[in-house]
């Protein structure tokens, strides 16, 4: 049998299910990653009991959008640009941006990570896209070093950019990729990480940059590989160039 955790008289078990249902001096029963019991007055041996008076309960927060990596260079006035566009700021940022390498992603991962699980986050998603020769592909590997560290459910997306400056991109061409660069490090991490069961702890995203960053096969190809294993591709809905590409979408999708 997994491991039991009975949290005893918790002030409040707040739900957050489609009816709000708060629960008041109420106990809980955990076993493994799933609460498989509430209500007064439950015992079971062998549990780890929790004293929750005065303490509430309430489901781990997700978030849903982040650049670990970007922890590093957060209001620095130096390179923050406050006052531009935000086409303007990538065309700026970009050129920081190719210097991460694999010490950079595993350190901000970590920090990231370390802040979110502090204010109640347990599953988080981060998009990644700085690949360069000095970087290497490992990228992705050592953010699920970092998670699995701490115990952060970890959903993984792997970015890219394809589509040189030269076609009209904001991306220094250090840090470009071709497709099937991209496509074969998806397959790799989808084969090491990806695990689509219940209550797992870590996913692979398949999710190249926006649309003015990369040609329309990345996102082509990226739809098929994720409908082919059983994972997520991460639609972007970049102004501009959105309708331009959602009629391919739709059809790699269909
Ligand atoms: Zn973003």
């Amino acid at each position: 049998m997994e491991k039991r955790i009975l949290i005893k008289n918790a002030r409040a078990i707040v739900t957050c299910d489609a009816a709000d249902q708060v629960f008041y001096d109420t106990d809980m029963l955990i076993e493994g990653p799933q609460i498989i019991q509430m209500g007064k007055n439950l015992s079971s041996q062998d549990a780890e009991v929790i004293d929750g008076r005065d303490k509430f309960v309430y489901p781990g927060l997700i978030n849903t959008h982040h650049h670990f990596f970007q922890t590093f260079v957060r209001n620095l006035m130096t390179i923050d640009y406050p006052n531009m566009l935000v086409v303007e700021w990538l065309d700026k940022i970009y050129r920081i941006f190719q210097k991460v390498d694999s010490e950079v992603i595993y350190y901000s991962s970590l920090a990231a990570m370390g802040d979110l699980l502090k204010h109640g986050c347990t599953c988080a998603f981060d998009h990644q896209y700085c690949y360069t020769s000095a970087s290497g592909k490992l990228l992705v590997d050592r953010q699920m070093e970092a998670a699995a560290q701490l115990g952060i459910r970890y959903h993984a997306g792997r970015g890219t950019n394809t589509l040189p400056r030269s076609k009209g991109s904001t991306i220094p061409d250090e840090m470009l990729e071709t497709t099937d660069e991209f496509i074969s490090d998806c397959e790799r991490l989808i084969d090491l990480y990806h695990d689509p069961a219940p209550f797992s702890m870590h996913q692979i995203v398949v999710a190249p940059c926006q649309p003015i960053n990369s040609y329309i096969e990345t996102f082509q190809e990226s739809v098929a590989l994720a409908k082919g294993k059983r994972c997520t591709p991460a639609y972007p809905s970049w102004r501009g160039r959105k309708h331009h590409y959602a009629g391919a979408l739709e059809e790699a999708n269909a």
